[in-house]
Order: C-alpha cells, then structure tokens, then sequence
C-alpha cells in the first residue's frame, strides 16, 4: 500500500537549545540551524511517523551531490540518519560537534567537493 507522503515545514521551539526556528520554506526543516540537533521523529523524511523521539546528535558528515549530510545517530534507539544540510546551518558549530578543525573542512572537504565525484563518507580522494 503506497503511505501518502507529506512533508511538514513549521516554525518550533528547539527542544535541546530553546532557541525558536523558523521555517526554511524551501523544504522541511529537519534539525536546528543553531545546535544542530534533531529529533528522532520521521520514518521518512517529513512523515512524523517515528514513535522513539530520542534526540539525533550529529557524528560526522558527508558530501552530498554540492553540498553535505549529516550523519545523526539517535541517542536513544542508535538508529543512523541522515539529513542535508540546510542553508542557514551554523557550520561552525557542527564541525565543533563532530570534531573537526575548520582548516581541516577548508582543504580537505573543499577539495573533495570541487574535484571528486563520488558522494563517499569523507572520502580522501586526494
Ligand atoms: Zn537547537
Ligand atoms: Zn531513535
């Protein structure tokens, strides 16, 4: 049976930060643009149909077509998820989350987004 998919954009109160976030409009929002977390809510994305609610702590990420994911495991059922990143994520922020150094992001990952091809984990195509 197909499950009618619906994504949902709204403003929310961060539950981990307390800070309000507000809609992005251009797709749903699926963490905090300000600490990052997210909310083990979505079997798929947008859907709100996961019961666990643990909260979703980024791990690490990686290259995704010209732009990057978020890798989440949920600090509750260990589930890994992944969201794109979104345009106003504080950058700094995250890479202070999953431990790496912003010369490393600048090098590194701006090399592996401007000359390789494959979407790989961090990959060191170098
Ligand atoms: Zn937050
Ligand atoms: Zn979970």
């Amino acid at each position: 049976m197909q499950k009618r998919f619906t994504m949902i954009d709204e403003n929310f109160i961060c539950d981990y930060c307390g800070k309000e976030v507000s809609k992005l409009n251009y797709t749903a929002r699926d963490h905090c643009p300000y600490c990052l977390a997210s909310k083990h809510v979505d079997i798929m994305p947008g859907d709100r149909e996961e019961s666990c609610h643990g909260k979703l702590i980024p791990i690490e990420m990686e290259k995704y077509k010209d732009t990057y994911k978020i890798v989440y495991k949920c600090d509750k059922c260990h589930t890994i998820k992944k969201n794109i990143m979104a345009k106003d994520d504080d950058l700094d922020e995250l890479l202070k989350i999953i431990n790496i150094d912003r010369w490393f992001y600048d090098t590194i990952f701006y090399y592996n987004r401007n000359y390789c091809s494959n979407d790989a984990i961090f990959n060191m195509c170098i």
